[in-house]
């Protein structure tokens, strides 16, 4: 249903739980539930944006800061030399909760291309 609230605003609204890894007022970092390398941390801003396709301008900022955070994350979980920021946009590139998020991934040898 195009109204119910995603995963992510469920885990933003406190109503299921997150591993949490860092958070500040504008995005929410946590530990994915499916992890695809040793580190896999999905970061997300606070304000729900449906995918980097939707976002605008006014966006700009907090995206930024995501960004920002993703590095964050990497530093915290001490990949900061070898990780990847991957968004999916959509729902043919795999995206399937519809609450951007980036996905931060290290700790392992990561080839390229991605599939
Ligand atoms: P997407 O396929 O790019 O949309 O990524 C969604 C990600 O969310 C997947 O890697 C899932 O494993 C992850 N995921 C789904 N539900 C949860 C949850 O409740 N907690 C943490 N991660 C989740």
């Amino acid at each position: 249903m195009a109204d119910e609230p995603t995963i992510f605003q469920k885990i933003l609204d406190g109503e299921i739980p997150a591993d949490v890894v860092l958070e500040n007022d504008d995005c929410l970092a946590f530990r994915d539930v499916n992890p695809q390398a040793p580190v896999h941390v999905l970061v997300i801003p606070k304000r729900p944006i449906v995918s980097l396709h939707t976002a605008t301008d006014a966006d700009v900022e907090l995206l930024g800061k995501c960004l920002r955070m993703c590095d964050a994350v990497a530093e915290k979980e001490g990949c900061q030399e070898a990780y990847r920021v991957i968004a999916n946009s959509g729902a043919g590139a795999g995206q399937s909760v519809f609450h951007l998020h980036f996905h931060v991934m290290g700790g392992r040898e990561l080839s390229w291309p991605p599939g």
